[in-house]
């Protein structure tokens, strides 16, 4: 058997084997004429022999062609000449028709066998290009029938080599640059150096270089022929067979070359080129196909991919635990290890998650990290990537890489060997221009090497995974700011924030009612530097006119990189206080050192020798019993504001005949100021009201006191009690005077502790402040209220309402009273 029935073991010959066609041939060649001897001896007339003998040599001739033609023509000579051809039973070519019988013998023998031989040539012809022509169609077939690429070089190497009749095949493809031919199936070529010839250059001097190049075939027949075109493989190995290189070409493009080995000897016709070059077409168009697939499948797959992805991201505002699901997602459809890195607050690099499908060496992976912390500095990898934006994108990691990364370092340059990382992608999380981590996707075990296509789609993912974090950071940002407003607007002080330039962007609604409705207008008055602008301490306390009034704000202030928060207080009333402390300081020393230095000068002139003692002691002694009552008065009024500040004093409510305690209270009055004012008093018959008696009288003793007190010129100091019209219920208690008034915005303070007005407005009057709180806080204790309604200079009406009490339960009866005293 030879090579060739090795490859196509069904043979590729037609009709007989070629002894038994040369057997028959030559039997029929001298049987037929024999037989047609013995039949013209039989019973044929003499006219006849020759054309028998004309149809046994074309009988023959048909048979064996031209050698049994010629032969049978020979045959046939000898019987007709020996037979029938005058003298009878002699030899011998004699006569002009023995001539003229033998060149027709030779004629028909020549030319029937050579007819019939033509005939047969073509018809085997024809056989043997149909039967190519049907491997070619099953070929087809088997291509149409092949989805990947691995399949389509499967049946080209299979089906493909035998259809061609070729002993071997190797199919190369050319790079996506272009630049280089990657040998990726073969068949036959059992002793081929893949280290040496799995890939080479395009630009190579090579036969399979030559046929990309050129689009062209390449037919080596020898050893001599190689070596004669291609000098640089003159000397390998000795070339007993003939290469063809075909370009594996589709639509105008190049792809690959299809290289057959064939026997030595074979030769190629028209035809054999044209059925290569199909089987070239063919698997050129079925690899494209293929890849055709293999891109829609993969973009199909991305897409799915991509959508899970974006899926899962938009799961939760989690997003450390998104990020660490999606790593996972990553392994192995996308990479052998995922990485993700953020980007921590201080500028430092933390990692959030790593996944691997052996969670032993996720383990070791997160044991590494900690041996060997990441540089910020470091020239490549993912510190570079978070601190260019840059992806990194190693296709293939090189033994020079690793050694160039891990700087000499040979127990990291180990582990590294060790872990078998053949790829590398590295992309950035970028959102809204800035950079907040990175994705690392690394192929070891499963993959063995990454394409633009696992770039771009790496990218596509960190693209999503960045908005993710993002949005997730924002979302938070959000909350807080929520938060921190809500709790703004729970506070009462008033805050205000303002952007680095002084612009204000948020204030509370403290702030708004402080500072003169919703758009802060006041917020213009307070001083520049107050607002933002300038150096200045970090609390200061300025007054600001608000709607006539002064006001004085404490403002403090706290920077921060965006700007400026302030906070700022109302402390109008603070100060206030602080003024009437310190002011009722000196009152009240003042107060009390009158009486005090009274007392003092009638003991000393009491003990004077000079002096006759019987004649002025009671005089004196009396003007000491009246300063020491002062004093005893002002000691209590401070130890009931005391009481009353500490919240209780006591209060004993019961009905109280208000007639008699103001009859009491105006007689005693009447008999201390001598008749420098004029004192009446008029109260509604029967009337009673529910309150502490004692302290009633503490409260209109004081109401009258003052009234007589800011009346410095003298005038009427009237006390009247009646139910107010249509109130049954209450009972108002007024007391008037025709002094010195109270300015209306005095008004509501001067019943406030240690209050004293204007000692010009009160014409040097002395007191504590203290009259007026105590009475407030007494009336408010019993129930009722206490207010003032004055005019400078034109008087001033106090009046106290309390509530009303049955008048017929009092246990004295009342007396009417409505004169003057
Ligand atoms: P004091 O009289 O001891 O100063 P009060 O609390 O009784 O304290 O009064 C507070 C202030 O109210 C007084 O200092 C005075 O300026 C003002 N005032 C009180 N009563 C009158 C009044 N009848 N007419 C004018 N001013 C008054």
């Amino acid at each position: 058997m030879n090579e060739l029935a090795e490859v196509w073991p069904q043979g590729i010959s037609v009709g007989l084997p070629r002894s038994r066609e040369v057997a028959s041939a030559i039997a029929a060649a001298l049987a037929i004429p024999g037989f047609v001897t013995l039949l013209a001896f039989t019973n044929v007339s003499s006219a006849t022999p020759r054309v028998l003998y004309i149809a046994a040599i074309a009988a023959a001739a048909a048979i064996g062609e031209r050698a049994s033609g010629l032969l049978a023509a020979a045959v046939s000579f000898v019987g007709f000449d020996y037979f029938f051809s005058p003298p009878a039973h002699s030899w011998g070519v004699s006569r002009g028709a023995d001539i003229v019988a033998l060149v027709v013998f030779f004629v028909v023998g020549a030319g029937v066998g050579q007819l019939v031989a033509r005939e047969r040539r073509a018809r085997r012809r024809a056989e043997v290009a149909g039967a190519r022509a049907r491997r070619l169609e099953a070929v087809a077939a088997a291509l149409g029938q092949a989805r990947t690429a691995q399949e389509v070089l499967d049946v080209v190497l299979s089906e493909g080599l035998e259809a061609a009749e070729a002993l071997a095949g190797l199919i190369g493809l050319v790079s996506e640059a272009g630049e280089t031919i990657e040998v990726v199936a073969q068949r036959g070529f059992d002793h081929l150096d893949l280290d040496r010839w799995g890939r080479f250059n395009v630009a190579d001097d090579l036969p399979l270089s030559e046929t990309v190049r050129s689009g062209e075939p390449v037919y080596l027949a020898s050893g001599a022929d190689r070596d004669r075109r291609y000098p640089s493989l003159a000397g390998e190995t000795e070339m007993s067979y003939t290469l063809v290189c075909l370009p594996l070409r589709f639509e105008g493009r190049t792809i690959g070359g299809l290289v057959l080995r064939f026997p030595a000897e074979t030769e190629f016709d028209q035809e054999r080129r044209a059925l290569e070059e199909a089987l070239a077409a063919q698997a050129a168009a079925g690899l494209d196909r293929a890849r055709l697939n293999e891109a829609e499948r993969a973009a199909r797959d991305s897409l799915s991919f991509l959508a899970e992805a974006s899926e899962l991201l938009a799961s939760s505002l989690n997003y450390e635990r998104t990020l660490s699901q999606l790593a996972e997602l990553c392994v192995p459809r996308l990479a052998d290890w995922c990485a993700i890195d953020m980007v921590a607050t201080d500028g430092s690099i933390e990692r959030l998650a790593v996944a691997h499908p052996d969670p032993a060496k996720v383990r070791y992976a997160h044991e590494l990290a900690e041996r060997y912390p990441p540089d910020p500095d470091a020239p490549t990898g993912v510190a570079n990537v978070l601190r260019t934006g840059k992806p990194e994108f190693l296709p293939e990691i090189s033994e020079e890489f690793l050694a160039e990364a891990t700087k000499g370092d040979e127990e990291l340059l180990g582990i590294v060997r060790e872990l078998g990382l053949h790829a590398a992608i590295t992309v950035p999380l970028i959102a809204r221009g800035r950079t907040l981590g990175a994705l690392s996707l690394i192929a070891a075990e499963t993959i063995h090497h990454y394409t633009e296509k696992d770039l771009q789609l790496a990218l596509d993912l960190a693209r999503r995974a960045a908005v993710a974090v993002d949005n997730a950071r924002l979302h938070a940002e959000s909350e807080q700011r929520a938060a921190a407003a809500r709790a703004l607007r729970q506070i009462a002080e008033a805050v205000v924030l303002v952007d680095v330039d002084g612009r204000l962007l948020y204030w509370n609604e403290a702030a708004a009612n402080l500072l003169g409705g919703e758009r802060l207008p006041a917020w213009q008055l307070l001083p520049l530097e107050e607002r933002g602008a300038g150096k200045q301490s970090a609390q200061v306390t300025v007054p600001i006119e608000l709607d006539g009034w002064e006001r004085w704000l404490q403002v403090s202030r706290v920077e921060f990189e965006d700007g400026c928060v302030f906070v700022l207080r109302d402390v109008t009333e603070e100060r206030l206080l602080e003024r009437t402390r310190s002011e009722f300081v000196a009152t009240a020393s003042h107060e009390l050192r009158t009486p005090i230095a009274a007392v003092y000068g009638i003991f000393q002139t009491l003990l004077r020798d000079d002096i006759d003692r019987d004649q002025v002691g009671e005089e004196f002694l009396r003007l000491g019993l009246k300063e020491s009552q002062r004093l005893a008065d002002i000691v209590d009024d401070l130890l009931l504001a005391g009481q009353l500040d500490a919240g209780n004093p006591r209060i004993e409510l019961t009905g109280c005949d208000v007639g008699g305690i103001i009859a009491e209270l105006v007689d005693a009055t009447a008999s201390r100021i001598n008749g420098s004012h004029t004192l009446t008093a008029r109260v509604e018959p029967n009337i009673a009201v529910r309150c502490d008696p004692l302290r009633l009288r503490q409260v209109l003793g004081n109401l009258i006191e003052n009234a007589i007190k800011y009346s410095p010129d003298g005038g009427t100091v009237a006390v009247e009690a009646a139910h107010p019209a249509g109130r049954s219920n209450v009972i108002r208690i007024e007391v008037k005077d025709e002094g010195i008034g109270i300015p209306e915005p005095d008004q509501a303070r001067i019943f406030e502790r240690f209050v004293r007005l204007d000692p010009a407005q009160a014409s040097g009057v002395g007191g504590t402040g203290l009259g007026l709180y105590i009475s407030r806080e007494l009336v408010n204790r019993m129930h009722g209220r206490i207010s003032v309604t004055s005019r400078r200079g034109a008087g001033s009406i106090f009046t106290v309402e309390l509530p009303a009490s049955d008048a017929s339960t009092l246990r004295t009866p009342l007396l009417s009273r409505s004169a003057n005293p």
